[in-house]
């Protein structure tokens, strides 16, 4: 079967591989899936390079998310639609089925690939009406919009004033958009391409757009309260500012690095005007909040609107765009057609 890897010492490349390659504990704990779709995250875009923060197993298939059919599950476990296998998730060969994250892509073998083995803990089982090309859109990068939009709303509501969101173009950025909109939020977008692509940001419900060097400069740490709230994929001094222009008692959830891993900023935000940062990590995420998150996504994400920032690639075209993710000149989110 096809898959790409990526090991040390070697450019990261396409090669035919054994089943065994990506699939050794075949018969053992792991459910192994047919791979029918993937995406393209930043963190892939990281792997493809050889970037040893993310790939910390060598050779590796990259590939943080994977969409298909349930090959096979544990042994010792039923095969019935439905039946669960005393496995603890609800899964059954045959199944269509969603992993994002789990160290996938890392730590293990990911979606690059035609096959891969997965935890039963890691899986949701994808209900009818959402098709298997559409979950791969939706992937970590939607995921991580939807933790980060549950966390928000405990804190804020609609009304309370508007919310920003950062690196607005990107994957986490636009689906954060798509959904804060349709819940009723007034959006404020964040984006480098403000010109370039600032017709597709209102397309997705944005209210307002600023060009992110209003954020991504250093300024003193409480500046003018300007957000309820605000969801950030960028870090380094975009949060710093974001912090610091967010209103008494407001949340700012924090998921990325794509300006950098710094946080230049003092205790005043927190002290003063009682600012909650909230640290969003979905990689990890237990089942049942994972599976919480999908029916959200389900009832909150315009799927019409979903296919409008989705783009598709086929899996020879992966390692050719890895670079283009680094450099912020994708837009929205990036599936891979991998065998479907
Ligand atoms: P994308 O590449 O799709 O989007 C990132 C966006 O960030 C770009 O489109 C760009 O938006 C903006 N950006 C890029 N470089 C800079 C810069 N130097 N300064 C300011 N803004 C910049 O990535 P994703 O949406 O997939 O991921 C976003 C971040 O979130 C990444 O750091 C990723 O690692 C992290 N992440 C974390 C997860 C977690 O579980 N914690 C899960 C998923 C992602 P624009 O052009 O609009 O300015």
């Amino acid at each position: 079967m096809r898959a790409i890897v990526v090991e040390e010492g070697q450019p990261t490349r396409l090669r035919d591989v054994p089943p065994s390659f990506v699939a050794p504990e075949q018969g053992g704990e792991g459910v192994v899936v047919d791979v029918e779709w993937s995406s393209l995250n930043y963190k892939d875009g990281m792997a493809l390079g050889g970037d040893r923060g993310v790939v910390r197993t060598s050779p590796l298939v990259p590939g943080i998310d994977l969409v298909g059919v349930v090959r096979s599950v544990p042994s010792g476990t039923g095969d019935v639609p439905g039946s669960g296998g005393g496995t603890g998730t609800e899964v059954a060969v045959g199944d269509r089925v969603v992993v994002t994250g789990a160290g996938h892509g890392e730590r293990r073998h990911g979606g690059y690939a035609e096959q891969a083995v997965v935890d039963p803990d890691s899986v949701v089982v994808l209900p009818d009406a959402m098709t298997s090309r559409r979950a791969a859109a939706i992937g970590t990068a939607g995921v991580t919009a939807m933790l980060s939009v549950l966390r928000l709303e405990r804190d804020v509501a609609p009304g309370d004033g508007p919310v920003v969101v950062t690196g607005a173009a990107g994957g986490v950025g636009s689906v954060a958009i798509a959904v804060l909109s349709r819940l009723g939020y007034s959006v404020t977008a964040s984006s480098g391409r403000v010109d370039e692509q600032g017709d597709y940001l209102r397309r997705l419900g944005a209210a307002d757009l600023i060009d992110r060097r209003e954020l991504g400069e250093p300024g003193r740490p409480l500046q003018r309260a300007r957000w309820a709230g605000a969801v950030d994929s960028v870090g380094s001094q975009t949060l710093a500012s974001l912090l610091a222009q967010t209103r008494p008692g407001g949340v700012v959830t924090a998921c990325g690095l794509a300006q950098g891993s710094d946080l230049p900023t003092t205790v005043l935000p927190f002290i003063l005007r009682g600012i909650g940062l909230a640290g969003i990590d979905s990689v990890d995420a237990p089942a049942a909040r994972r599976r919480r998150v999908w029916q959200r996504l389900a009832s909150d994400l315009d799927l019409e609107l979903l296919d409008s920032m989705t783009t598709e690639i086929a899996l020879d075209d992966v390692i050719a765009a890895g670079p283009r993710v680094l450099e912020g000149r994708v837009r929205g989110r990036t599936v891979v057609r991998v065998n479907a």
